[in-house]
């Protein structure tokens, strides 16, 4: 059965399916192998069941007088205890020979069916929580799986309807062979790890996580964007022979382009690595990268046992600057918000996250917070080439306030003796269509730009990057993109101002000519996507590149543009765009 997605993480996969977090209170069927099996998940259960009781005893214990909401929780408490659906359960495991979650959520709905036809209605209201009771549990028992996830005993295709960052982040290329996904889109936080990590992933694939059942062979094609569930003897042929030659070409990729990043006319381009965590600066300085264009710090939430630990922060800068020394490290204050890491720090659930209390607005609201991550940067400084860059600003008021805030910062380090670089430089990421129309207002302020294309794609087009239901329309080719990237770095040099691009648009393909034709000074991409991106920057000149970025910005859709550089690269870099359906669906 062949699903189509979002291609997010290039390469091929072959192997059996994990499936972690199915939400629904179905869950997929596993078949257990022996009696051992069948009394290990019935422990599982009864662990997990303690663990809920134990939860909504502390709940109600805090409650205090609410009676509504003691009177709730017992009624969870007596559900969760009922000796008739814990038998009926244990004996599902045992004659049936499957796997806690699946028992229990047959068991689960078999309640349920009963309680909606009665005719009291205090029960039938009661569906609801039942189906509580039995997610709480099926959420403890996949603690178990994420244990399990960790000591698998072979390597695996991860299936989820979505991953938390700290998921993602958590996974070792050896571990896991690919990534699948119900949710996601091109730029979501998944993807941007598992490209980090170099897992080939498709995202987006709508409701695929009903269609799996734990250790079904997958092929995850994520050049194409499509997973293959139990494919033929045919299939499975195809795509090995597909897997090794792709895994070939990277190879040869990663030999053949030592050296610097130089368009065939001869011009050098900086091209540098987008991380996330301090672990990939080996990998990055493997590639010969030219730096690092973006570190996203707010991913160290992922390693860091207390966030808020200044010398936890300078501990990190101080090992990626020094590692990369003497190449520049551009650090980016913590972004969060959106859709990476919103627990713990709203107390009001946003209507739309992406336009709410994100990145330097939580930053200026939290000084505190944000003037323990910039006293370690600063302090970093004086170890290695170390640039400082602000994301999501779109107010001159915030651009003061920052500035601001980071002078308090200097003054309080000199008056306590400690060194920092004076002179280091400091910069804001364009990722909004206010920061590009109001760039000549904010460029006084900053020493450098850096264009972040996911998100300015984002709300230039009015799409939210991560919904699978409209990435067709997510296109950064789009006339209105590409005209503000034009903008912004005409903007730059009219004041001598450097300027960078950081989003993944940086490591598509078929951009890069552009890129180069619009003048940006740096590529910073995922590390895995630097040999592609120096290939290409290799096969283009800057005067046919200048033609093509002009003439892209009279033209009336992305399609038509990616197909005027595809038939300017075609003849010259034939392994990288492997067929025309790649561009012709967007891909
Ligand atoms: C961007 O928006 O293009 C960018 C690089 O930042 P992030 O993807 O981390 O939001
Ligand atoms: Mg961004």
């Amino acid at each position: 059965m062949l699903f189509k997605g979002i291609p997010a993480s290039h390469g091929i996969a072959i192997g059996s399916a994990f499936l972690l977090k199915v939400e629904e209170l179905r869950h997929a069927r596993r078949s257990l192998d022996s009696p051992a099996d069948a009394e290990q998940e019935i422990r599982r259960f009864k662990t997990a069941v303690s663990e809920v009781r134990h939860d909504l005893e502390n709940i109600a214990d805090s409650m205090g007088d609410v009676v509504e909401g003691r009177q709730i929780l017992e009624f969870l408490l007596l559900l969760l205890q009922d000796p008739t659906i814990n038998k009926e359960v244990e004996s599902e495991i045992l004659c049936e020979m499957v796997n806690a979650e699946y028992a229990l959520s047959t068991t689960l709905r078999g309640v349920m069916e009963k309680f909606t036809v009665m005719a009291d209605p205090y029960i039938r209201e009661r569906v609801a929580d039942v189906r509580d009771v039995g997610r709480r549990v099926i959420e403890k028992l996949m603690g178990t799986e994420k244990e399990a996830l960790k000591n698998l005993d072979q390597p695996a295709v991860l299936v989820a309807k979505d991953l938390d960052p700290s998921e993602t982040a958590g996974l070792r290329p050896g571990q896991i062979l690919a990534i699948v996904t119900d949710m996601g889109g091109r730029t979501s936080h998944t993807t941007i790890l598992a490209r980090g990590l170099g897992i080939p992933a498709v995202v987006g694939l709508q409701g695929i996580t009903s269609e799996i059942n734990p250790r079904d062979t997958l092929i995850v094609d994520g050049i194409h964007g499509h997973v293959i569930i139990n494919p033929t003897g045919k299939e499975l042929k195809y795509y090995r022979d597909i897997r090794d030659k792709f895994q070939e070409a990277e190879n040869l990729l990663q030999r053949m382009n030592p050296g610097p990043a130089v368009t065939e006319d001869g011009v050098r381009f900086e091209l540098a690595a987008n991380i996330e965590l301090p672990h990939e600066v080996e990998f990055v300085n493997k590639l010969e990268a030219d730096g690092i264009g973006l570190f996203r710090t707010e991913f160290l939430r992922l390693i860091q046992e207390n966030g808020e630990d200044e010398e936890d922060h300078f501990q990190i800068y101080n090992k990626v600057a020094s590692e990369m020394m003497p190449k520049p490290v551009i650090i980016r204050t913590c972004d969060m918000g959106g859709d990476k890491f919103r627990t713990g720090l709203d107390s009001v659930r946003e209507a739309n996250p992406f336009l709410g209390y994100r990145a330097i607005r939580i930053g200026l609201d939290r000084p505190a917070e944000l003037s323990i991550q910039l006293r370690a940067i600063l302090r970093a400084s004086v170890h290695g080439n170390i640039r400082l860059m602000f994301p999501m600003v779109t107010h001159i008021e915030q651009l003061r306030g920052l500035r601001d805030l980071l002078g308090m910062v200097k003054n309080d380090l000199s008056a306590r003796g400690i060194p920092f670089n004076e002179k280091m430089q400091v910069g804001i990421m364009v990722e909004t269509p206010a920061a590009v129309i109001a760039l000549d207002l904010m460029l006084p302020y900053v020493d450098f730009v850096s264009i972040g294309t996911n998100d300015l794609t984002q709300y230039t087009l009015a799409v939210d990057r991560g919904n699978p239901k409209v990435a067709d329309l997510y296109d950064s080719f789009h006339p209105a993109v590409l005209r503000q990237i034009d903008t912004v770095v005409r903007l730059c040099h009219s004041r001598r101002k450097w300027v960078g691009i950081c989003g993944s648009m940086a490591g598509e393909p078929l951009a890069v000519p552009l890129l180069i034709g619009f003048g940006v000074d740096e590529f910073s991409v995922a590390p895995s996507l630097i040999p592609d991106v120096k290939k290409m920057i290799g096969v283009v000149t800057t005067c046919a590149a200048r033609e093509m970025a002009e003439k892209s910005l009279s033209i009336e859709t992305g399609l038509k543009v990616r197909a005027l550089v595809h038939s300017y690269v075609v003849g010259k870099y034939p392994e990288i765009l492997l067929d025309e359906n790649d561009w012709k669906t967007g891909g």
